[in-house]
């Protein structure tokens, strides 16, 4: 091989997993496999190149300047991209070229906030292991955010789904863990196993030494090995990716398990709190009606706050007291707004800074929110409202923002390096040099006016072009009349141009000035830049904290506009909603229906049944969605709400349509029902819409029914049940806490009227056929349903008859052993049996879990 591609392909080597492009001239090149690649995903010419002794190799690439378009394509389809520079002018060099890979460009470390969203995070998220204990590490390098937990392996989804990171690295370990990859997978979330993991000494070191601490211990983290292991892995990739320049991050974080309600994955979609399901809009969400935030920063946490509801009442209470605060002052509301509008995206902005990316126009937009940010502290002053009162303290930064603001002119440059950055006045050494630059040009200007009067050309004139400098221009006709003194430098159609000994002597002082500007203005500048990113660990901070001013003051601003009222939190298991609606419906349909919900420990399971458009799908959902906005600590839309805290969230949707590609949407529908099964609590909100569907219907009625009985009777989740199986509702009679609900429906002359209202009982007719017969269908088909309808009707009351008693039958089963094993428990004196049974306590334990327990002890008594 010829020894630029041997470079080529030991770099390669070096950084493996990445399609390497490699600086040549103007053209960054790829080669072999990687440009088979480039040229298939980006959709660039493949040609080839001599690879000495007559072989050939792949070969693409793209020109210089637009390479950073390419490169952020290929991340964004799933690549990582290693970008190797010339380390050395090509022609000075002897032999082969110097090249370095100066960066790694990966999904989840992007630094170039033109290709992200600026209102939401972009994580990286990390997996190790030690032992049973599993921590998942999340930081988004652009804002500096860095959290860690611990968790066992089937926490891992959960806290994944917490913060959507766009890539992960995993533990070698992981590949034994097929659920996890499946998810991350299913989610598009780009992963890659680590080739190992550091050891402890290793992993102490790498923190220590980027935090500059002196000892582990005073890290948070410090003595648990997972977390030591999955935060070091993180600084080492991002320093690896970044060649050394990672901005501020600040100390890991240890979450608390549990600190955070979870909401999986086919929950937020069904939801539809981030995206809409058909349209994966904004327009529609949960997001789009709570985020009323100004400063991007603010966008961003509204976001997080949405997917990670708080369980913890005191926490809840504290964002409640603040948006209650905020609700009661209509001026100081406006106040903020407009006093946060000025701020920018201060998270992002240092962080460039740190980087040595920031432009004149980034500096002059923190240098505005720098001077803006006290007017925060100063407007909450009063503020009693602790989380208020704790998000406007802090340091007040506002003398290096004037500074920048009065020293960088108003509209400034992008570039560092083409000067106009600063105004008049910033430097003694700038203002005298732009003196002599403005004299130069002055001198110019005059120097034409003379010549046109010493050689009577009133159509000379002074020109400028970057090949010649300055020059004199005389029309064609007219040049026999030019002085000697001129020199012919350039014949055009009609004119030709002339340079003189005087007008070069005064160009070289104003374009040396020029250049000296520049180089001054860059130098000011790049220092400027160091200031502000000196700072970068007291602008992180203060720009955490006015976020969350900033979205609580949205939360207030929507409250009070939509007359939400404020929820009371409790740590029970009630959750009662006084004429709730819909947060996002009642924004979009007009002449919404409010309605009441009631369940608490007791009448835990609700069954809602009605006509297919009645509005079954709504009320669920409402209810989940203010039980969530009451955890992100805003207030609801409904008169009253008791909120007893939540710690899952789960909704699921019976198949109707070919959503999931691939899978039997039936297998998918059972697939998420099983994981509620397994994984709510009796702290869960549990919605299900219309399951066990995708089947036949005895078939999809005796699962929806034995679920339904699991999370009454086992799991004790508070649970909505909407379905279409009437037969269903005789549940309701078998168990005391299940409540049947219906929807109104009024029906005139045939005509069916929704009236989306819901009340007490259970509804008796499905209306399919009215549907069908707005929806056009020939008479003599309704006809004929109608009939077999009333045929099946019969068929159906004998089933659900049957169903109850085959309910009621199993509990009178159970309520026999039950009194019978009393006796022979207190007769018996096995220790073991005692033991066992103080250790259950009875009351918390599912009836049907506690008899199948006291059965077995029943047969081993009996044994003896
Ligand atoms: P279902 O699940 O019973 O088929 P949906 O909940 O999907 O019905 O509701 C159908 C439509 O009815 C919704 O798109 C909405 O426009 C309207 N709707 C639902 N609930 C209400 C309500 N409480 N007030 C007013 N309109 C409603
Ligand atoms: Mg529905």
């Amino acid at each position: 091989m010829t020894p630029m591609l041997q470079q080529y392909f030991s770099m390669k080597e070096e950084n493996p997993g990445c399609i390497l492009f490699f600086r040549c001239g103007d053209f960054f090149e790829t080669y072999g496999e990687d440009a088979e690649t480039a040229a298939r995903e980006l959709d660039i010419v493949l040609t080839s190149k001599d690879a000495g002794e007559g072989q050939k190799v792949a070969m693409a690439g793209v020109p210089h300047f637009t390479v950073d378009t390419y490169v952020y394509n290929l991340v964004e389809k799933g690549y990582k991209v290693a970008l190797a520079d010339q380390m050395e002018d090509p022609k000075a060099a002897k032999g082969l070229v110097k090249r370095e890979v100066v960066r790694i460009l990966t999904a989840g470390t992007i630094t170039e906030p033109k290709v992200l969203d600026s209102g939401k995070n972009n994580y990286l998220g990390v997996v190790c292991r030690h032992g049973d204990v599993y921590s998942a590490a999340f930081c988004d390098i652009l804002t500096g955010e860095f959290s860690v937990v611990e968790t066992g392996a089937d926490g891992l989804e959960d806290e994944t789904e917490k913060w959507s990171p766009s890539e992960m690295l995993l533990d070698p370990d992981l590949r034994d863990d097929p659920g996890f990859i499946k998810y991350l997978e299913a989610s598009e979330i780009q992963h890659s196993f680590l080739e190992g993991t550091p050891d402890p000494e290793e992993c102490e070191s790498t923190i220590t030494g980027y935090y500059g601490a002196g000892s582990i211990s005073e890290m948070e983290i410090a003595g648990r090995e997972a977390c030591l292991k999955s935060c070091a892995v993180m600084l080492k990739y991002l320093l690896e990716t970044q060649k050394g320049t990672v901005a501020t991050l600040k100390r890991p974080s240890l979450g608390a398990g549990g600190e955070f309600a979870s909401i999986d994955s086919v929950t937020k979609r069904n939801l539809e709190l981030l995206e809409t399901m058909a349209g994966r809009e904004r327009r529609g969400t949960l997001l789009w009606v709570m985020d009323g935030a100004c400063t991007p920063m603010g966008k961003r946490l509204v976001r997080n706050w949405i997917v990670r509801p708080l369980t913890k009442r005191s926490a809840i209470e504290d964002r409640l007291d603040a948006v209650g605060e905020l609700i009661g002052s209509y001026a100081l509301r406006e106040r903020l707004a407009e006093i946060l509008k000025r701020i920018q995206d201060m998270e992002r902005l240092v962080s460039k800074a740190v980087m040595g990316s920031a432009t004149p126009r980034d500096i002059l937009a923190l240098g505005n929110s720098l001077a803006a940010a006290p007017e925060l502290s100063e407007a909450l002053k009063g503020a009693k409202s602790g989380l208020l009162a704790r998000s406007a303290d802090f340091s007040d930064l506002s003398p290096l923002g004037k500074r920048i603001v009065s020293s960088i002119i108003e509209n400034p440059p992008l570039s560092t390096r083409e000067g106009e950055i600063f105004r008049d006045g910033v430097s003694a050494e700038l203002d005298e040099i732009r003196n002599i630059r403005r004299k130069g040009k002055g001198v110019i200007l005059s120097i034409e006016e003379r010549e046109r009067e010493r050689t009577g050309i009133k159509t000379l004139k002074i020109k400028y072009n970057q090949i010649f400098g300055y020059f004199i221009e005389v029309s064609k006709s007219l040049s026999k009349s030019v002085p000697g003194d001129y020199v012919r430098k350039q014949t055009l159609v009609n004119c030709e141009r002339y340079i003189n000994q005087e007008l070069k002597e005064y160009e070289s002082k104003v374009l040396g000035a020029e250049e000296r500007i520049k180089s001054l203005e860059y130098e000011l500048f790049s220092s400027l830049r160091g200031e502000v990113a000196e700072k970068a660990a007291e602008i992180q901070a203060m720009a955490s904290k006015i976020a969350v001013l900033d979205a609580l003051r949205g939360f207030a601003e929507l409250s009070s506009e939509r007359g939400y009222s404020r929820p009371e939190i409790t740590n029970s298991q009630t959750l009662d909603i006084r004429n709730g609606r819909h947060p996002v419906v009642e924004l979009i349909a007009s002449g919404f229906v409010s309605n009441d919900l009631f369940l608490d420990s007791r009448k835990r399971l609700s069954i809602i049944t009605g006509p297919n458009m009645s509005g079954k799908s709504t009320y669920l959902r409402q209810a989940a969605l203010i039980a969530i906005m009451a955890q992100t600590g805003c207030y609801v839309p409904a008169d009253k709400a008791v909120v007893g805290i939540a710690d899952k969230f789960f909704t699921r949707v019976g198949a109707t349509d070919d959503l999931h590609l691939g899978q039997s949407t039936f297998m998918v529908e059972m697939l998420e029902t099983a994981n509620i099964l397994k994984n709510a609590t009796s702290k869960s909100i549990v919605i299900l819409d219309e399951i066990g569907r995708g089947t036949s219907t005895y078939d999809g009625m005796s699962i929806a029914y034995a679920v339904c009985e699991k999370l009454y009777s086992s799991i004790r989740a508070r649970t909505l049940f909407a379905t279409h199986f009437h037969e269903l509702t005789s549940l309701a009679d078998a168990f005391p806490g299940i409540v049947n609900r219906r929807v109104a429906v009024k029906e005139i002359n045939g005509e069916v009227i929704f009236l989306h209202r819901i009340l007490e009982g259970a509804s008796d007719k499905s209306y399919g056929i009215y549907v069908a017969s707005i929806a056009g269908f020939p008479e003599d088909v309704l006809e004929k349903a109608r009939k077999i309808l009333a045929e099946l009707e019969k068929e159906k009351d004998r089933i659900s008859g049957d169903l109850s008693t085959c309910v009621k039958d199993g509990q009178r089963r159970q309520d026999k052993p039950m009194k019978k094993y009393q006796l022979t428990f207190f007769d018996d004196s096995s220790d073991r049996i005692r033991e066992e049974i103080r250790a259950i306590n009875l009351g918390e334990l599912a009836p049907i879990e506690a008899l199948n327990k006291i059965y077995k002890w029943q047969s081993e008594l009996k044994g003896k």
